[in-house]
């Protein structure tokens, strides 16, 4: 019966051979389908869970109504059992020192961000505010010299928020997955803790939490850094100063409170670069102009209702 030709290079060692590949063909797509679905669920859950706010004056009532919903909505899916993503167990270390609380109402306030810092404006910014008698928001990067570190110190002690914006601001690096988003952040977040005293516990997306670097990324990277306790702010008014020629003075006040009088709470996007002359100089116009419309001034925490890009449509970027 048995045949003495060698089984390699038979018929039976192909007909083998094609079931083989067959098998696989069917195991190996499937396998990744489930990984991946049970990847975006994770995320999408965490995302209505946390009632991500729609940005936009016309959106606000209802993206409000949604946040109410979704804040006193059960958790649907709790799915404990689910087994850990494996960038979840990057890091330990990496979380904010409590857990995400609730979205308090804190009433007509401006919260003033400025990004990209700290710098050589930092330290007339920071008396600026402090004449004022108004405390704002530094989503600063990876700057690690003596005098950076001693400028974040500072506008910490002075009751300002620090919160991370990256340690590179390269988009192409950290918007690569949510590993590389993690180890960046990661970066800064030791920065912080360990030279400058500072735990911060809300961040800003370079770019925004939307741009065109992040698409694939961006709702797995929110998902994980909420899991962390982090919560991210975007912005709904802006001194448009992030180009190396800034606005004039009087152009960024006149932009930012045209479009702030009709706002029940604004978040200020302003950058803290050495280019930012003109924005030093529009701040205690802005600040008071913004104080006539009746709005206080207060740093960010993460019990700030969130505003931020739209999330469902891609094309819907500020
Ligand atoms: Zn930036």
């Amino acid at each position: 019966m048995q045949s003495n030709e060698p089984y390699i290079g038979s018929v039976r060692f192909f007909k083998n051979i094609i079931f083989l590949c067959c098998i696989l063909g069917v195991l190996i797509p499937t396998g990744l389908a489930l990984r991946w679905r049970s990847r975006a669920k994770t995320a999408e859950s965490l995302l209505a869970q946390n009632a991500v706010v729609l940005t936009g004056e016309e959106d606000e009532a209802a993206s409000e109504a949604e946040a109410a919903s979704a804040e006193t909505e059960p958790e649907a899916d709790s799915s404990d059992e689910q087994e850990p993503l494996s960038y979840q167990l990057l890091y330990p270390d990496f979380y904010a020192p409590t857990p995400l609380p609730d979205i308090e109402d804190a009433g007509k306030i401006i919260y003033l961000t400025f990004d990209d810092g700290p710098s050589d404006r930092t330290d007339e910014v920071l008396k600026i505010l402090d004449e004022k008698g108004v405390k704002a928001t530094f989503f600063v990067i990876g700057r690690e010299d003596e005098t950076s570190i001693q400028r974040i110190k500072k506008a910490a002690a002075a009751g300002h928020t620090i919160g991370m914006h990256s340690y590179s601001h390269d988009y192409e690096k950290i918007y690569t997955s949510v590993e590389d988003f993690l180890d960046d952040f990661y970066k800064l977040f030791v920065i912080l803790r360990d030279e400058a005293g500072v735990i911060p516990t809300v961040f800003r997306f370079p770019g925004g939490s939307l741009n065109n670097y992040n698409q694939g990324v961006y709702k797995e990277i929110i998902a994980e850094m909420l899991r962390r306790g982090f919560r991210y702010y975007d912005w709904n008014l802006s001194a448009e100063d992030a180009a190396k020629k800034s606005p004039s003075a009087s152009t960024i006040v006149e932009g930012i409170t045209s479009y702030s009088a009709q706002k029940k709470h604004g978040v200020v996007l302003m950058h803290d670069s050495a280019h930012c002359k003109t924005t030093v100089e529009a701040l205690p116009a802005l600040i008071d102009t913004l104080r006539e419309q009746g709005f206080d001034f207060a740093p960010l925490d993460r019990t700030v209702r969130q505003v931020s890009f739209h999330y469902r449509s891609a094309s819907n970027q500020s």
